[in-house]
C-alpha cells in the first residue's frame, strides 16, 4: 500500500488535550485538563435555537454570518470596546476561533512569511503557522509573571514579519496584557508594517478588577488587526463552534475568498442564539468573570495548600505550576502519575512551548469546572504531598 498521508502532517500527533482526556477517561479522573466550561448555556440562548430552528433557519448561512449575528457583535464592540464596527464588511462569523485562526494564516501569510507568536502560546498556534508555510518566530512570556521583555520583543520584529498573533487574556498563562504593553506591541506592529491577529477568546473572563484591552482600539491599530473571538468560553458553547473575525473589509474580502472554498458557512441556528446572547446586560458579562474568580480562588487555594505553587491568573481559566522538586521527571509524567495514583489530570505545557524543554516543568490546571467537582480534585490532591514523599 502507498503512503496516503500528504507530507504537510508529518510529524503531527493527537493533540495534548485528546491525549489527557484519554488519561482522564482511563482512570475516571476529575479532567483538570481541557479547558471545557462546565456551566449550562444560559436558557434564553437555548429557547432561541429552538426558535431559530422552528423558524426556519436551517439552510446555509452566508460566507460571512447571518446578518442578525453580525449586528449583534457590532453592537457588542460599540459596548464593550466604543469600537465602530461595520457589521456588513468589516465582520466574519466563523467555526471558532480555531478556524477564524486557520482562515487568516491561510489568507495572508506567503511561504516564509514570519509570524511573530508568544510561548508558551495554545497548542493549535504553532502548526496552523507552519501549515501555511509561515516561519514561527518566539517571545517568551517569561516565568514566574509570565510577560515578554520589550527589548525581545523589538528584535523579534523584522522587515521579513507579516504578521503576529497576541492572545490576550493569555491561555495557558492568564497574563491579562496591559495598556502599555500593548502599546509597544503597537508602536511596532506599525512600524514593520506588521498585521495583528488577536485571539481574544477570554475576553469577559478577566479578574480583580483588571480590564481586558483590545488591541484594536490603539491608536493606529483599527486598520491592521484582525480580532478573533467567539461564543464557546462566553456562553460556555465550545461545541457549537461559533467564533468570529472583526477586521477591516480589505481583510474580510480575503477571508470570503477562502472559506467559502473551505468551510463555507457556520451552524445556522446557533448564530441566531448567540446574537440574543451577545445583547445580555452587562451583569451577565460581571457575573460569568465572577463565577470563575470564585472557582480561581478555590482552585488555587487548594493547589498551594498541598505544596505546589500555582500562579494566580488575571483572566482566563488556568493557572499553571512548577513540578520541579516533586519527584516526576517531567510534566507529562507528572500528569500521568497524578492521573494514576490521585485520579487527577491536568495538562503538560510542553507543547506550548516552541522549545518544548522550556515547558517541561509546568502544567497546567483548568478551573472551568463547577465547584463540587472542583471539590472532589481537591480532595484527592491532598494526597499529593505522600505521593511525592513516596516517589522520592
Ligand atoms: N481551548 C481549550 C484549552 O486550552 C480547549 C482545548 C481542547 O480541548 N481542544 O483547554
Amino acid at each position: 500500500m502507498r503512503h496516503w498521508t500528504a507530507e504537510r502532517l508529518d510529524g503531527q500527533k493527537p493533540s495534548v488535550f485528546d491525549e489527557m482526556n484519554a488519561l482522564a477517561r482511563r482512570y475516571n479522573a476529575v479532567n483538570l485538563g481541557s479547558g471545557t466550561p462546565d456551566m449550562p448555556v444560559p436558557e434564553l440562548i437555548q429557547a432561541a435555537v429552538e426558535r431559530a430552528v422552528a423558524a426556519g433557519h436551517n439552510q446555509y448561512a452566508p460566507v460571512q454570518g447571518e446578518a442578525v449575528l453580525r449586528a449583534a457583535l457590532a453592537a457588542h464592540a460599540a459596548r464593550f470596546y466604543g469600537q465602530e464596527i461595520d457589521p456588513n464588511s468589516e465582520i466574519s462569523v466563523t467555526n471558532g476561533v480555531t478556524e477564524a485562526l486557520h482562515a487568516a494564516l491561510f489568507s495572508f501569510i506567503n511561504p516564509g512569511d514570519e509570524v511573530l507568536v508568544f510561548e508558551p502560546f495554545y497548542d493549535c498556534y504553532l502548526p496552523t503557522i507552519r501549515l501555511a508555510g509561515g516561519v514561527p518566530v518566539v517571545v517568551t512570556l517569561h516565568a514566574p509573571a509570565f510577560r515578554f521583555d520589550p527589548q525581545e520583543l523589538r528584535e523579534a520584529f523584522s522587515p521579513r514579519t507579516k504578521a503576529m498573533i497576541l492572545n490576550t487574556p493569555h491561555n495557558p498563562t492568564g497574563t491579562v496584557f496591559s495598556r502599555s504593553e500593548l502599546a509597544l506591541i503597537a508602536e511596532l506592529c506599525q512600524e514593520f508594517d506588521v498585521l495583528a491577529i488577536t485571539d481574544e477568546v477570554y475576553e469577559h473572563i478577566v479578574f480583580d478588577c483588571e480590564s481586558h484591552v483590545r488591541l484594536a482600539t490603539l491608536p493606529g491599530m483599527l486598520e491592521r488587526t484582525l480580532t478573533l473571538s467567539g461564543a464557546g468560553k462566553t456562553f460556555s458553547c465550545t461545541g457549537w463552534r461559533i467564533g468570529w473575525a472583526i477586521g477591516p473589509a480589505a481583510l474580510q474580502d480575503a477571508l470570503r475568498m477562502l472559506r467559502q472554498f473551505t468551510v463555507f458557512a457556520a451552524a445556522t441556528p446557533f448564530q441566531f442564539a448567540i446574537a440574543a446572547g451577545l445583547r445580555f446586560p452587562d451583569s451577565y458579562f460581571r457575573q460569568l468573570a465572577a463565577e470563575y474568580q470564585q472557582r480561581r480562588d478555590f482552585l488555587v487555594d487548594a493547589l498551594s495548600a498541598c505544596g505546589l505553587k500555582p500562579n494566580k491568573p488575571a483572566g482566563s481559566f488556568f493557572t499553571l505550576t512548577d513540578i520541579s522538586g516533586l519527584g516526576s521527571a517531567n510534566g507529562r509524567e507528572f500528569c500521568n502519575d497524578l492521573a494514576r495514583n490521585l485520579g487527577v489530570v491536568p495538562v503538560p505545557t510542553d507543547t506550548f512551548y516552541f522549545h518544548q524543554s522550556h515547558g517541561e516543568r509546568l502544567v497546567r490546571f483548568a478551573f472551568c469546572l463547577r465547584r463540587a467537582l472542583l471539590e472532589s480534585a481537591a480532595r484527592r490532591l491532598a494526597n499529593l504531598p505522600i505521593l511525592c514523599e513516596a516517589e522520592r
